[in-house]
């Protein structure tokens, strides 16, 4: 098994540091990628990442909800999306979403579609390799 970042993720970056075998990796081209992704082959299910997060976006491959109901206000990121997020990551600095959409309260939402990304990420998109792009955002 594996752990997964959902569409929750608005790339806070708080769990990046405490993945002792750093298999999380920031996702670009951001309209790409929008998400920090876990390396599915790497992941020990350690599970220190999930209290790391404060959207709440890392999930058990199995206990990704696929009737995850919003509490409102929250954001979901994915390709395709089109609204705008602007925040502070957790080391300070800006950051910007062009492929997000705002929850309401009681929207419900699958996640259990964001599970394949996270593989494709490493299979077939830029995996590893993105790291080069890093820019902190
Ligand atoms: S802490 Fe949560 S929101 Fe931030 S990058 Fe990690 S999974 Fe995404
Ligand atoms: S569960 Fe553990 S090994 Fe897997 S991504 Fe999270 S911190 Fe890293």
């Amino acid at each position: 098994m594996t752990h997964i970042i959902t569409s929750l993720c608005v790339r806070d970056r708080g769990c990046i540091e405490v993945c002792p075998v750093e298999c999380m990796i920031p996702g670009f081209p951001l309209n790409e990628w929008p998400w920090i992704y876990i390396d599915p082959d790497t992941c020990i299910d350690c599970g220190a990442c999930i209290p790391e997060c404060p959207y709440a976006a890392i999930f058990p491959e199995d206990e990704v909800p696929s009737a995850y109901k919003a509490k409102g206000g929250e954001y979901i990121s994915r390709v395709g999306l089109t609204g705008h997020f602007e925040g502070v990551n957790h080391h300070g600095n800006k950051i910007s979403l062009d492929t997000v959409k705002q929850l309401a309260a009681g929207e419900v939402v699958d996640l259990t579609p964001d599970i394949k990304p996270n593989y494709d990420f490493f299979k077939n998109g830029p995996g590893y390799s993105s790291k080069d792009n890093d820019t902190g955002a």
